[in-house]
């Protein structure tokens, strides 16, 4: 079955391409030819995740989902939260924001932080959302070379590895997005189970 994934992230095409197995061709943006930019500009990850989904399905008419994810943490009343990508300022590096991120949390002993990501799927012309949260823990200092953003610096609960560290098998299983995945494809299979 083809879904559109309205991201052309290749980090995420690429955990997301993993996880949803061979039953599915997932297409990205670029494979579409959707090449205008989707303006993240909602104040929630669900609305976010809507906005883009919405906006290939109004044009498409195809079976899309989109995600969202922010990187909630504790000591900072749940910042960067939505506004992740861009914590550091408008066109900064993933370098950035981790650089910024431990120095907001210079010398606060409180490092909880979750990863949330929120997934809007629209399949036949209905709208659905599903959510993934791993708990963890910000590090003192980057390591590790896997990964994107801010994974040098996230150490989920129970594990020795940062999520840049672990190989990405490891992380899919337990990561935020491929918890929101597992629902999404769940979902999927009762979905397609029921309508045949
Ligand atoms: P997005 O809007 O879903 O692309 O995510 C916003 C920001 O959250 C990204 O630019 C990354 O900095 C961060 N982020 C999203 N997913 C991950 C992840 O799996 N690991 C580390 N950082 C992530």
């Amino acid at each position: 079955m083809e879904l559109v994934f309205a991201s052309n992230n290749q980090h995420k095409l690429r955990e997301i391409r993993e996880i949803a197995g061979d039953n599915y061709q997932i297409l990205s943006l670029e494979d579409i030819g959707f090449h205008e930019e989707i303006d993240e500009t909602e104040l929630t990850l669900e609305g976010n995740a809507l906005l883009k989904a919405r906006a290939v399905h109004q044009r498409f008419n195809k079976n899309v989902f989109a995600d969202d994810t922010g990187l909630e943490v504790e000591a900072l009343d749940g910042r960067p939260g939505v506004f992740s990508a861009r914590y550091a300022g408008e066109g900064c590096s993933f370098e950035d924001n981790v650089k910024k991120l431990l120095q907001e949390l210079k010398g606060i002993e409180n490092r909880k932080a979750r990863f949330r990501t929120a997934i809007a799927l629209i399949i036949s012309d209905k709208e659905y959302f599903f959510e993934g949260i791993v708990n963890g823990m910000i590090t003192e200092a980057p390591s590790g070379g896997g990964g994107f953003g801010y994974d040098p610096v996230f150490l989920p609960d129970g594990y020795q590895q940062n999520f840049a560290e672990m190989d990405g098998e490891t992380k899919n299983k337990i990561s935020h997005r491929g918890r929101a995945m597992e629902k999404l494809f769940a979902f999927l299979k009762s979905f397609h189970n029921k309508t045949k």
